[in-house]
């Protein structure tokens, strides 16, 4: 069953953790044969000469015959027909984690998974931060940055792991000491038949946990707690295992669990141990969603061993992610903020509740249908304007209209330059556009390094 044993192994999906995965079985001697659904892949002459039989333009039972392994990639569906047929021919079928898992370095420090709809970028790159500032040998990666299986030539002292529903899906004996579950709304449900399945797809990541494993999730939603609830009873009934489950909160949490991290004004408090309080001051980390992105990763830390002392210096150091909220420069007074992530009306939501004082919004971009409404609300009595941009920007004015002035500038270049004219000291712009950006730039970080690079430039 070890993949290292297997002389031939398929990879599926010849993207990003595709390709990681093939660097790793050839890195260990491992025959490989790379199958995609395309007909034509970035760099295929590059696989070719590693000496990866390429299959492309389908996945067929042919592209498997020989096979013992098959792995995965996350946007590949695992119950394609000819995947499940080679399960149960014998073949072993994975995701890249798995792969990944089995290869670890002996020695290699445990995992800490993080998962959920919204936020798992930002909290695994804290959790990742609050254990280097430990002084930890820390591998960050997963689903964000780079793909598990790179952590396989390095011995760490910790690998801190976001998972997607999606590869969450593609473990079989992957353990996680810790294992985090931040929200659940529905998504995806173009992969899943109901909402039931993706958040089952998250659950798993408490499934092969150790003795010493603990559980952490969101008390204020009732789906993840259902989830940890639901992992317990199973680890007590199926393996006699004690699940240690803690949780965060906005409000009062709830009864029953190990322990909490409660929200406060200016930052949390955990209601065990010392009973100690962290501040969350950082600009990185500003809003309602953040703590609870702050509170999840310093209850992660700290029942891995991180210091309260040192978890605060953490909190107070990290340097956030790029195109969340960034903050960019400040100019004659005026605050500039990059939201480029934020591609639907949801985030956009998040992102105008945490800013506080008067706002100047750039938004639109290619649409997603859903109505900005929610947007509207959330910008109650902070907004001062609007300045649309791109395909969507009528739909953007039209909801926009009766709150603000509300300025068609089509272009980025001529939204910064209109907010520049408009700002006033004590004001922020911010780009949180609530739309996809295929319709002017390549994608979400495209547009995101334009607006800096305007910004910068002002
Ligand atoms: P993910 O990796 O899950 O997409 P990110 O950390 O990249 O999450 O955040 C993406 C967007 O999701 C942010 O720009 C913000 O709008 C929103 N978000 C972040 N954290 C949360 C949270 N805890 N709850 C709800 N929304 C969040």
């Amino acid at each position: 069953m070890e993949p290292f044993r297997l002389s031939q192994v398929a990879v599926v999906g010849l993207g990003k953790s595709g390709r990681a995965a093939i660097d790793l079985l050839l890195s260990r001697g491992v025959r490989v044969v790379g199958v995609d659904e395309k007909a034509e892949v970035e760099q295929s002459d590059q696989l070719r000469e590693k000496g990866v039989r390429l299959h492309l333009g389908g996945i067929t039972s042919d592209a498997l015959a020989g096979a013992q392994g098959v792995v995965v990639s996350p946007g590949v569906p695992l119950d394609k027909p000819v995947l499940q047929q080679a399960a149960r021919s014998g073949v072993a079928v994975m995701g890249e984690i798995e792969l990944a898992y089995r290869m670890l370095p002996t020695g290699a420090g445990p995992l800490l998974g993080i998962t959920g709809t919204n936020g798992k970028s930002t909290t695994t790159a804290l959790l990742g931060h609050l254990q280097q500032t430990a002084g930890r040998h820390t591998f960050i990666g997963g689903n964000l940055g780079r793909p598990f299986s790179e952590a396989c030539a390095e011995r760490f002292d910790v690998h801190v792991v976001e998972m997607s529903s999606f590869q969450l899906e593609g473990i079989v004996e992957t353990s996680f000491l810790g294992g985090a579950i931040l929200n659940i709304t529905p998504d995806h449900l173009d992969r899943y038949p109901d909402p039931r399945a993706y958040a089952a797809a998250k659950g798993r990541i408490f499934d092969n946990m150790p003795q010493s494993g603990f559980a952490v999730v969101n008390a204020d939603d009732a789906t993840v707690v259902a989830l940890a609830r639901g992992a317990q009873e199973r680890l007590a009934r199926l393996k006699k295992q004690y699940l240690a489950v803690y949780a965060f909160s906005m409000g009062e949490g709830l009864p029953g669990f190990d322990g909490l991290a409660l929200a406060e004004a200016n930052g949390f408090r955990f209601n065990f141990g010392e009973k100690s309080f962290f501040e969350v001051a950082n600009r990185a980390l500003r809003g309602a969603h953040n703590l609870q992105n702050a509170m999840a990763a310093s209850l992660m830390a700290s029942l891995h061993g991180v210091p309260a002392k040192v978890i605060s210096q953490g909190l107070a150091t990290f340097g956030g992610l790029p195109h969340r909220l960034e903050w960019v420069r400040e100019v004659n007074g005026v605050e500039w903020v990059n939201d480029s992530k934020a591609t639907n009306v949801d985030s956009s939501v998040v992102a105008l509740r945490a800013l506080t004082g008067r706002v100047w919004l750039i938004a639109g971009g290619k649409g997603k249908g859903a109505p900005y409404a929610p947007m509207v609300d959330a910008a109650k009595g902070k907004l001062r304007g609007v300045l649309t941009i791109g395909h969507d920007a009528p739909n953007v004015k039209q909801a926009f209209g009766a709150e603000c002035p509300v300025h068609d500038c089509q272009t980025l270049e001529r939204a910064v330059s209109k907010a520049t004219e408009l700002a006033k000291a004590g004001d922020t712009v911010l780009l949180s556009p609530a739309c996809a950006s295929y319709d002017q730039f390549k994608n979400f970080e495209e547009r995101g390094d334009s607006f800096k690079r305007l910004v910068r430039s002002l």
